[in-house]
């Protein structure tokens, strides 16, 4: 079985926990590590039972603490014994966005301890998880998503990419619990304050999934039946979309598609910055 809990998403920090009950995984840190420190004590989760945390790409609202939670001060260590250090956390990032990472302002120059490179498309095992990388399209260096497996239940996470491609498709059709992106109402975003640019930014191949999009990728798994038996909405934007807005044209497509909610599918909404409730798979 696979727990899921978000402790933010949105632009303004993401970070999720996965776990089984031998081992917990954080997704991205890009919120205070206080608030991570809260995330972990609201789950029940220990912090030197983090064996790992897996970054998806170098934006700042999925980076923020990496540095902070790896460091002397972040999370508790298991005991090395004997009078041993302990093992620096672990973070998994690609090359190229470690490359990236490594140029930002608050790293330049520093290595952070426990560095470990991912590479797409080769699945790796941390304790009783398995990790499935995957490209998102998105306007970072390799923006990475990733699938979790365990004990035969699967989550899988996607959130900043521009579009589906057959690989997210793929990733997104076996998943027990599908944490999609539903970033912005494309309406919303036309009419409202951001400049041009950024609109067309967000609009873009390689910008955010839209209320829109979203509702497509459920409505063709549904009339496939290969649809997720939870869909918890992500990475909703502060000034383009609304909570009840992102359901509500989820919930009009799928019945419109001939499906309902509740009946053929779970639909959930992660609230950017509060802690979620825990899903179970
Ligand atoms: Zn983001
Ligand atoms: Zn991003």
């Amino acid at each position: 079985m696979l727990r899921f809990c978000s402790f933010s998403s949105g632009s303004s920090g993401n970070c999720y926990l996965i776990r089984t009950d031998r081992t917990a995984l954080l997704v991205d840190a890009g919120i205070p590590l206080k608030r991570i420190r809260e995330g972990l004590a609201a789950t029940g989760t220990a912090e030197e039972s983090v064996a790992a945390v897996l970054i998806t790409h170098e934006h700042s609202d999925h980076i923020r603490s990496v540095g902070a939670l790896a460091g002397p001060r972040g999370l508790k260590r298991p005991d090395a014994g004997e009078g041993g250090e302990p093992e620096p956390l672990p973070v998994y990032a690609n090359e190229e966005t470690w490359e990236a990472i490594e140029h930002l302002p608050p790293f330049a120059g520093s290595r952070i301890p426990g560095r470990r490179t991912c590479r797409f498309s080769e699945p790796f095992a941390v304790g009783d998880i398995t990790v499935e990388p995957f490209h998102l399209s998105h306007d970072a260096v390799a923006a990475m998503g990733y699938s979790f497996v365990s004990g035969g239940s699967r989550v899988t996470v996607v959130t900043d990419t521009g579009v589906i491609t057959d690989e997210i498709r793929e990733k997104a059709r076996q998943a027990d619990l599908l944490v999609l992106e539903a970033n912005h109402d494309v309406g919303m975003l036309r009419i409202g304050s951001y400049p041009w640019f950024l609109k067309q930014r967000i609009l873009g191949c390689y910008g955010h999934l839209s209320n829109d999009t979203a509702a497509e990728l459920v409505c063709e798994l549904l009339r496939e039946g290969t649809a997720p038996k939870t869909v918890a909405l992500a990475h909703l934007s502060k000034q383009n979309n609304f909570p009840e807005m992102a359901w509500q044209t989820l919930a009009n497509a799928v019945e419109e598609a001939g499906f309902r909610i509740g009946r053929d599918l779970e639909v959930k909404i992660l609230v950017r910055d509060t802690i979620s409730e825990v899903f179970c798979v």
